[in-house]
């Protein structure tokens, strides 16, 4: 009964500009980014309140995203605002010093924490999928796809081609709306890329939005133009429509091994998601229609021979990760008893930035003014001049990336760089050099932050994939150093039962307060994912505890 019709589905956009309504920066920023979330230019499906993710929503129902705006403005600034999943229900008196708003979005008891439990409560109005930055408001667009895609090839080339994927080739598939980043990922890295893609309109529309430079005729001319580029030191996107289950097999058939080979398809859903090899005179739609379980078969055969097929070019040479689509799962499901001899994209690439608590730092101008993110652009270009690949980010997203909603960045930081970072926002602001406030958050999945053992912690060293006290430390942390709001969800990116990760976000508005605020959290938050690895026995994060000086008791440090 509280749903209106979608027709009476109000357009959002954020205010912009150094005038507040709010009684403080904090709840500005929280109403602004709450708004901005559900901006027509952001949002995948503003009229339901869906941001992103499947059905990642930012507020419960109209009538709560209402109150919660009301709620901010006439939010004192020693009271917090309690969210239930997208629901406002209560103000309470803390201190200045607390977070001005709380949320726990879609989180239920583990016994409980399963899609159908969760179906049943949303449908009776009493929860609500949050995803990670849709629940927490700090969503920033596609802009962070690509990053993070850029990071994990980034990591790929660190740590098996001395820095850079120049002179590489790497085969993969899938060009949707996660897998369309690939191409251009590689060749920000340096690299040579083969995307297979079953779809010629998604092959076009990467071509047209200039995600992916070419287009072969056929398998042997997509490899005789990659060796052609590599030879060359080129960095190229090549794109080859076919299915990925029979074109990776011809590749063993062929003898051709690439450096690099991994998948993007959509195989987390075998009924919709990955399709399977079809004859001409063949419909898919028809066969999945009129004999659902001989097309399921189908398509796990297919995973069956695909990822038979990636086996064999890692025996001969190539590095072969997953890219968290649970192909290797499906496989496995499909009698490929060693499918997960190849590792996941967090343990092969990303591990060892999350060792340094490294993670996807992103920052907002409340101004609206993208000038104001070109000017923090420049400014961490200047603070981080020996970081390559944030250097070779920051270039290209400074020079090629639209803005959506309002103006955003996100780029790599680590511990001791994060809380530099904030406090330089800071001081811009006060100094007005930036025209507003800057919003500073970052993604539910980063180095302290998220227990998720099918991505962020597969195969942990120590074993504590499932162990997810640390990201209820992260959320408590987050409220003890004095975040602007603090998020605590679960089912993010993985879906209910697989995934708890908690949401900081900070907010920089050029007063001493926020100095000191900005300097614990953005020193803590980043901390924790250190000492989470540290504990887990990471060499790498014990010497960046040790080098940083970070106080383990268990650990001697
Ligand atoms: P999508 O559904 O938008 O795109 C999948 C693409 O694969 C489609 O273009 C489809 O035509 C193509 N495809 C399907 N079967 C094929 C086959 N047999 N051969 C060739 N092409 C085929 O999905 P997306 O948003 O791009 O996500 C891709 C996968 O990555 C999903 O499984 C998703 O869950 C997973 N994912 C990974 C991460 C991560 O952190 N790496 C994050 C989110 C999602």
């Amino acid at each position: 009964p509280v749903f209106p019709s979608l027709t009476d589905a109000p357009v959002i956009r954020a205010p912009r500009g150094p005038q507040r309504t709010a009684k403080g920066w904090m709840q500005e920023a929280a109403k602004r980014m709450l708004m901005n979330n559900l901006d027509p230019e952001v949002a995948e499906n503003p009229a339901e309140l869906i941001v992103y993710g499947g059905r990642g929503k930012a507020a419960r129902n109209w009538p709560a995203f209402h109150k919660i705006v009301e709620t901010l403005d006439r939010l004192e600034n020693d009271e917090t605002l309690l969210i239930q999943s997208g629901k406002p229900v209560a103000v309470l008196r803390t201190h200045e010093w607390a977070p001005r708003v709380l949320l726990a979005n879609s989180n239920l008891v583990p016994h409980w924490a399963t899609w159908e439990t969760f179906d049943d409560l949303d449908r009776a109005g009493l929860t609500m999928y949050g995803q990670m930055t849709a629940g927490s408001w700090i969503y920033i667009g596609t802009q962070g796809i690509l990053q993070g895609t850029y990071e994990t090839f980034a990591g790929a080339a660190a740590k098996h081609f001395g820095g850079s994927l120049r002179g590489t080739v790497t085969v993969t598939a899938g060009l949707g709306g996660m897998g369309g980043a690939q191409p251009l990922a590689v060749k920000l890295a340096g690299g040579v890329s083969i995307t297979i893609e079953i779809d010629p309109h998604r092959i076009g529309r990467r071509l047209d939005t200039r995600y992916l430079d070419e287009v072969a005729d056929s398998l042997e001319d997509a490899v005789a133009r990659a060796e052609a580029y590599k030879a060359a030191g080129e960095a190229r996107s090549i794109g080859v429509q076919g299915n990925a289950a029979l074109l990776v097999p011809r590749l063993v058939e062929i003898g051709y091994t690439p450096d690099l080979v991994t998948d993007q398809t959509s195989a987390h859903d075998p009924m919709w998601g990955y399709l399977p090899p079809l004859a001409p005179d063949e419909d898919g739609d028809r066969l999945r229609a009129e004999a659902p379980e001989e097309y399921r078969q189908r398509a796990y055969d297919a995973m069956a021979a695909h990822v038979r097929a990636i086996l064999e070019l890692q025996r001969r040479g190539a590095v072969a990760f997953d890219y968290g689509n649970n192909l290797r799962h499906r496989a496995r499901e499909a009698g490929v008893e060693n499918a997960f001899d190849y590792p996941g994209f967090v343990p092969a690439f990303i591990r060892d930035s999350f060792c340094e608590g490294r993670g996807p730092f992103r920052w907002v101008a409340l101004s609206g003014d993208p000038e104001d993110i070109r000017a923090t652009d420049r400014a961490l270009l200047e603070l981080f001049p020996e970081d390559a690949r944030l250097q070779a980010w920051l270039t290209y997203a400074a020079g090629q990336i639209a803005f959506q909603g309002l103006p955003a960045r996100i780029c790599w930081l680590g511990y001791r760089e994060r809380d530099r970072a904030g406090l330089l926002f800071n001081e811009m602001v006060a100094d007005g050099r930036l025209k507003a406030p800057v919003v500073i958050g970052r993604d539910h999945l980063d180095a302290g932050s998220v227990a998720s053992p099918y991505r962020e912690t597969e195969a942990m060293k120590d074993g504590s994939d499932a162990v997810s006290d640390w990201p209820l430390l992260n959320f408590g942390v987050g409220i003890a150093s004095g975040a602007a709001w603090m998020s605590f969800h679960h089912g993010g990116g993985v879906g209910l039962g697989f995934s708890q990760h908690s949401g900081l976000v900070a907010v920089a508005d050029g007063t001493p307060e926020a100095a000191a605020r900005l300097s614990r959290c953005l020193t803590n938050d980043p901390g924790l994912g250190v000492i989470r690895h540290a504990d887990a026995g990471y060499d790498l994060a014990l010497d960046v505890a040790r080098e940083r000086g970070l106080d383990l008791p268990s650990l001697g440090t």
